[in-house]
């Protein structure tokens, strides 16, 4: 039986311990406690995207001041997710900043995706809206992951990005989930949406056939140049019940803090951790721009430690593999 928002409401406004234990909770039971997935994110065309989403410095609609680039070098790709593994990242991603990826795109991507795997590495990447067969190819070339947020909920979403609809998301998420792809997917707080939409974008989610294995929570860094420039800092505890919410709706996907991580203090980021948070995008130099500059592989695994979370591999920190794999 699917889930009701009002069924969703309910846990995401517990008493907030009661609600942080009960995603400990969850955490404990599914996957090896104090473990943490640590994933890598390139971004290998950066700018000039025709389209509008109103969060992001990457749009050509905006002024925001960020230094585009185009397609990466097959060698420069392997050359970073040689150094991604050697930090101890399991996961590669590659985003590219269009509307969606040409077939050509694809043949070129699937060849370094294969490539990418014979690194030992799992793959996933986040391409944008896909046309009929690209998801059919991208999973012959062995890929792992697709990631494709909702973003926010569908009332909200023509308030962030006109060139493009929510539904089109949902087809690129029905397309990645029919290629038997794993879907990475989640949302960005602190785009001016209420409470509900935050909890309607969690419903969307666990309404999809397949649970998505990866859920995203990305605080918002408010970019320059964009509509969304001058919006506040999330509440922290808002953040902190929509992450534990998350954890409980889905108890065996990761669940991962990628934008906005390098805007949190490491108390801050604790927080998160303890709400249920057990995988993060590490590693690179910014997330996507430079607006979102990460700190050091070292610096993130010497916090790690300090917290007692030792980083695994996906296998390795799934509970229910460990008994049967
Ligand atoms: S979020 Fe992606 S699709 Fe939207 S403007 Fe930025 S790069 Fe383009």
């Amino acid at each position: 039986m699917s889930m009701t928002i009002e069924a969703i409401r309910k846990i995401y406004t517990l008493p907030f311990f009661e609600l942080i234990v009960e995603a400990q909770k969850t955490l404990r039971e599914n996957f090896t406690p104090n473990s943490i997935h640590l994933s890598t994110l390139l971004n290998i065309k950066m700018g000039t995207c025709p389209e509008n989403c109103g969060y992001c410095s990457q749009s050509v609609h905006y002024a925001s001041n960020i230094d585009p680039y185009k397609f990466l070098s097959k060698s420069e790709i392997l050359e970073k997710a040689q150094t991604a593994k050697q930090n101890g990242a399991t996961r590669f991603c590659l985003a590219a900043a269009w509307r969606g990826p040409t077939n050509g795109q694809i043949d070129v991507l699937s060849d370094i995706i294969s490539d990418i795997k014979k690194m030992g590495l799992d793959s996933c990447v986040s391409l944008g809206l896909l046309k009929s067969g690209q998801a059919e190819k991208l999973k012959s070339a062995g890929l792992d992951y697709y990631n494709h947020n909702l973003n926010t909920s569908k009332d909200h979403y023509k308030n962030i990005a006109t060139t493009h609809t929510f539904e089109d998301r949902l087809a690129t998420i029905k397309k990645v989930q029919d290629a038997n792809i794993n879907l990475c997917c989640g949302g960005i707080l602190g785009m001016g949406e209420t409470e509900d939409d935050r909890l309607s974008m969690l419903h969307t989610l666990a309404q999809l056939p397949t649970p998505p294995k990866s859920v995203s929570i990305n605080l918002l860094t408010p970019m320059p140049g964009t509509p969304l420039e001058n919006e506040p800092k999330i509440n922290l505890l808002e953040a902190a019940r929509l992450i534990a919410t998350a954890r409980i709706l889905f108890p065996n996907s990761f669940v991962r803090l990628s934008g906005g991580r390098d805007k949190l203090n490491q108390t801050e980021q604790a927080w998160c951790y303890m709400a249920g948070i057990n995988s993060i995008h590490f590693g690179s130099e910014y997330l996507l721009t430079e607006y979102t500059a990460l700190p050091s592989a070292e610096s993130d695994l010497t916090f790690l430690k300090s917290l007692g979370l030792t980083p695994l591999s996906e296998k390795a920190c799934q509970k229910r593999c460990e008994k049967e794999c």
